[in-house]
């Protein structure tokens, strides 16, 4: 299927317009008319080959919300017209243990990405939501419920689930205490979610001015993680710090904030490794360090349907496609709130 799409044609060259072919929609397969497509720090590390392994021409985009305009034979879960929702994954290799427990961002076998990632069956480069259409297998379509604000939706499929899945995994709820590192995409979200679960909710920040927004956004405190002293106020505090900084830190003041039997569960993905990990730190106080990767297709399900039931979603900035580069400067700059989304009526528009 003739595709537009914005794509990187090397690590250091601004995306620009790009048109390709989609695979043609088999029996299983969901072809998605994309509305929106949310701005991971993912696409800008991905785009830029930060962490190595970058295929080009590269089509980012995994936070996909889309309508159905085409459905295989044997597909039996959605209809044309229903909202959808795409995220990190498209296929994974569905017999696998992880892939049976519904763990398919940990198959065994490799799952397939959005994007950057060779296709099951052709091995073709897959190509991510900054385009005009997708074609999905069913397993790996979520449903989007009405009324949800499909902008507003669009980071849930990764922001959302990266941060909703160790929350529920390190059993976060009422009487936990939570700490949230970095009040970007994934950490707003992450501060939205753990107080919706009934935690008490700590921001750390680098930045003084998103104080207000933080507290408007669910967190109960405020803690300013370029001060020392203000950390050392909250040491031996938290039951699950959850850390979602793009960037290497020392992680030795995080450490001592945990309480006895405390988790700090990495998200962030750096190119590069973090300081400050002490093994007395670790044993003095039996504390954890852990990492969790996005969640599986069923808790993204489950993601969705909790945020539609408590009114979470994520707050975005909208974008037409041809700003996306300077989105990723700003997203750099660490200056967006707190998400950029592709209104994907641009790309339509451009190419017409
Ligand atoms: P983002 O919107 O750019 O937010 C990152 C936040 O980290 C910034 O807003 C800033 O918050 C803080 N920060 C940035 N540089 C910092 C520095 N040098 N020192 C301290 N804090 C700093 O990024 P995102 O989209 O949320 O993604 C965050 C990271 O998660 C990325 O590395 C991304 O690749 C990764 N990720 C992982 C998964 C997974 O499955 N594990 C999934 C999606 C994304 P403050 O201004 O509040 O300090
Ligand atoms: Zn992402
Ligand atoms: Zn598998």
């Amino acid at each position: 299927m003739h595709t537009h799409a914005y794509a990187a044609t090397s690590h250091d060259t601004p995306l620009g317009p790009f048109e390709f072919e989609r695979r043609e929609p088999g029996p299983v397969d969901v072809v998605i008319d994309i509305l929106f497509c949310g701005i991971c720090h993912s696409d800008l590390h991905a785009a830029k080959s930060e962490w190595g392994g970058s295929t080009y021409p590269l089509v980012p985009g995994h936070e996909i919300v889309g309508r159905v305009t085409a459905t295989g034979a044997s597909v039996t879960k959605f209809r044309t017209g229903d909202l959808v929702g795409v995220g990190c994954m498209v296929d994974s290799c569905r017999h696998c243990t992880p892939c049976h427990e519904g763990l398919e961002q940990y198959c065994e076998n490799g799952f397939t990405g959005t994007y950057n990632s060779p296709e099951q069956g052709t091995g073709a480069n897959t190509h991510g939501g900054y385009s005009d259409k997708i074609v999905v297998r069913e397993e790996f379509v979520l449903r989007v419920p009405e009324g949800m604000d499909p902008a507003a939706a669009a980071p849930l499929l990764c922001a959302g689930i990266t941060t909703y899945s160790p929350l529920r995994h390190w059993k976060v709820g009422p009487g936990k205490k939570v700490g949230v590192v970095g009040l970007g995409g994934l950490g707003h979200m992450g501060v939205k979610l753990a107080h919706a679960m009934g935690a008490e909710v700590t921001l750390f920040t680098t930045s003084p001015g998103k104080e207000a927004d933080a507290r408007r956004l669910g967190a109960d405190h405020v803690v300013l993680s370029t001060d020392a002293e203000a950390i050392k106020s909250v040491a031996g505090k938290f039951d699950v710090i959850l850390n979602t900084v793009a960037a290497t830190l020392d992680l030795g003041p995080y450490m001592n904030a945990l309480a006895l039997d405390g988790s700090m569960v990495l998200v962030g993905a750096p190119p590069g490794e973090h300081r400050g990990i002490s093994v007395f730190n670790l044993l003095m106080g039996r504390r954890s360090l852990a990492g969790s990767l996005i969640g599986g297709i069923a808790e993204t399900q489950e993601m969705l349907d909790f945020c539609a039931a408590h009114d979470v979603a994520s707050d975005i900035e909208i974008i037409p496609i041809n700003a996306v580069n300077a989105a990723y400067e700003r997203m750099a700059k660490g200056d967006v709130k707190y998400r950029f989304v592709i209104d994907m009526q641009s790309l339509k528009d451009e190419v017409a």
